[in-house]
């Protein structure tokens, strides 16, 4: 569809239009604005401030009425609720009518619709990919070929690192490169033991503070911001009036505001692309506005596609046009597959009954880390790639509950401590596969008038391998550091329980099999950048979310650049 407005409406048209403003989105905002450019941010949620729009913040366990326990009706009226969503934080719940999406496969499709998206949701684990993941496609023969290495991404990663924040330390470990770091958030007892027999049993494997993207002493960029140190509440999810974590919220998106160059429009459902065919190039997108249901079109002269990535991937393949019939660049018909995610099935705990005389767990808002040991310089198990595993113990008040009258007041009243208990959990790499895919429901509309996205993806043998395989490792670890207890389940979770998923828009050398190229760039389609998980070419073990961030800062300065030598 061609676009003829786009002389004739100025106030609909920017220099540029990101789509979302989470953790990706933000970013590409900050960027964009930043250089100058006037910058709309389409955002299909509500707005939310930062600090003000925080309504559990500071709230004490007795001025919540249900003490955290959200209400099984209320809990009804959210559908499969994820259990992170409790009294405090439902409020960043969304109902199952807002986007219907259809499960020819189960899949746990997790989202924040509101400014700042999942960015006020997540766990702020930030590990650095290397290039035993960069590489892995071409050394372990899946996928394609990335049309990157880490040293290209490097100087993008110590760039988002120093303005968000990130504490950890230096590990000089390969497989997990070293950043831009604030001081660490201690180990507590319990992990450091387990840490300390880790490195006394194996020469290949290491238990190490996750570095996570919490600010443990604020530098001059962080206090430019507004942004103060993490004071160890670990009550984060309900937004954190200090900004001690990042967010886009409390940080890039203020950032961008205050260039004024920035229009942020909440409650504007992003349809689709527009192409215009007679200029070859995208010209701007349609939006439904989620409150009058009115359909508008914005132009702008690059888009920055950071919708989360099956919602990237959703606006891609409703983007029809002559050009275009299959989606927006979708020449190699490979748009909406090889969708990956992490596998997160594996899990395991035990109780301690080492350190009785330690009673507090230190409030430590990350936790701990095993970097995948599997696979790394050799194929040497029946499985693709690897696992990481997170770490985390604590020690908690218990009351016991037996008994009548006096003497259970009595006990309810003075609860006792507890032995230490310590957990641990998979981040696996899954392998992308051409059938596990989403695409369009060809009848099936949400009340937006928009296609429902069909989920197709699913485990395959590599998966279920790689789970028994963290089970009886971590088993064996726990064993030797002396845990009792020690349960090693399969949770046999759905694909996205992880909220990790990937791809579907993959980055790649040659525009016959992929869909974007080194910059982010959609082959067929020059000022169409995605830069959110809907680009990632293989899923790593590592969390994905600082990866995006660097992405999306490389893209959107390459974009400016191009733009001054009018290439775009
Ligand atoms: C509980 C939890 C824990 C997590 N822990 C970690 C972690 O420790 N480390 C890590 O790396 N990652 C973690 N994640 C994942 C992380 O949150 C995501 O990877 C990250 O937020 C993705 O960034 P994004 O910009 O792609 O999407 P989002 O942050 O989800 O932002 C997408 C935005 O786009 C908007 N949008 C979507 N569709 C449209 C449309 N059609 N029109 C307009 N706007 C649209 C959404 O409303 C949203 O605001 C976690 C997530 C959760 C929920
Ligand atoms: S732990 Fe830190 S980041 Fe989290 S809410 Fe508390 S102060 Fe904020």
């Amino acid at each position: 569809m061609a676009n003829f407005a786009i002389d004739a409406t100025p106030a609909m048209t920017y220099d540029a239009i990101v789509i979302g403003s989470g953790i990706s989105g933000g970013w590409a905002a900050k960027e964009l604005t930043g250089k100058g450019l006037k910058t709309l941010v389409l955002e299909r949620g509500r707005d939310v401030k930062h600090v003000t729009d925080y309504p559990t913040a500071n709230l004490n366990p007795w001025e919540l009425e249900h003490r955290g326990q959200l209400p099984l009706a209320v809990r009804a009226q959210y559908g499969n609720i994820r259990s992170f969503m409790r009294e405090d934080t439902v409020h960043w719940a969304i109902k199952p009518d807002e986007q219907p999406f259809v499960e020819e496969q189960p899949f746990t499709w997790t989202r924040g619709y509101h400014v700042g998206g999942k960015s006020l949701l997540w766990a702020r684990q930030t590990q650095r990919w290397s290039d035993f993941d960069f590489e892995g496609p071409a050394r372990d023969g899946f996928a394609v070929d990335w049309p990157i290495r880490y040293a290209d991404l490097a100087p993008w990663y110590s760039y988002v690192e120093k303005f968000a924040g990130i504490s950890g330390n230096k590990d000089g470990l390969p497989n997990l490169p070293d950043g831009e770091f604030l001081p660490p958030i201690e180990l507590n007892c319990v992990e450091t033991h387990l840490q300390g027999t880790i490195a006394q049993h194996y020469k290949d494997r290491q238990l190490i503070q996750g570095r996570c993207a919490h600010i443990t002493k604020p530098q001059p960029i962080h206090t430019a911001q507004g942004r103060a140190q993490c004071q160890h509440r670990t009550l984060c999810v309900r937004g954190c009036p200090f900004g001690g974590y990042f967010s886009s919220n409390a940080s890039t998106l203020p950032w961008a505001e205050r260039t004024g160059k920035m229009t942020l429009r909440p409650h504007s459902v992003v349809h689709s692309i527009i192409y215009d065919e007679k200029k070859g190039r995208a010209s701007g997108v349609r939006v439904v506005d989620a409150n009058t249901l009115q359909m508008m079109e914005f132009y702008a002269n690059i888009i920055f596609v950071n919708g989360s990535a099956l919602n990237s991937n959703l606006i891609l393949l409703n983007s029809i046009s002559t050009r275009f019939p299959n989606g927006l660049g979708n020449d190699s018909g490979l748009l909406g597959k090889y969708i990956a995610w992490h596998n997160y099935r594996g899990k395991i705990s035990a109780q301690y009954d080492g350190f009785p005389d330690k009673t507090t767990d230190g409030k430590n808002p990350s936790n701990g880390y095993i970097p995948r040991f599997r696979n790394l310089y050799k194929q040497e198990m029946d499985f693709l790639r690897g696992y990481a595993t997170g770490v985390g113990g604590g020690r908690n008040l218990s009351q016991n509950q037996e008994g009548m009258g006096l003497a259970l007041k009595e006990r309810l009243l003075n609860p006792k401590l507890g032995p230490w208990h310590i957990s641990g959990w998979m981040q696996g790499e899954t392998v992308p596969l051409e059938k596990n895919h989403v695409r369009l429901d060809p009848t099936r509309t949400d009340k937006y008038g928009i296609p429902q996205l069909i989920t197709a993806a699913g485990w395959s043998e590599n998966d279920d391998k790689m789970v028994v395989d963290f089970m009886t490792q971590m088993t064996e670890m726990f064993t030797l550091a002396g845990f009792r207890n020690i349960k090693a389940v399969d949770t046999h979770s759905n694909p996205g329980a992880d909220i990790h998923e990937m791809g579907g828009v993959r980055m790649g050398k040659d525009p016959k099999t992929s869909l974007l190229n080194q910059w982010n760039q959609l082959h067929h389609c020059k000022n169409v950048f995605v830069t959110d998980g809907a680009c990632m070419t293989s899923t790593s073990t590592q969390n994905p979310s600082l990866t995006y961030m660097a992405f999306t800062a490389r893209a959107a300065n390459y974009a400016v650049d191009q733009l001054k030598k009018k290439n775009l």
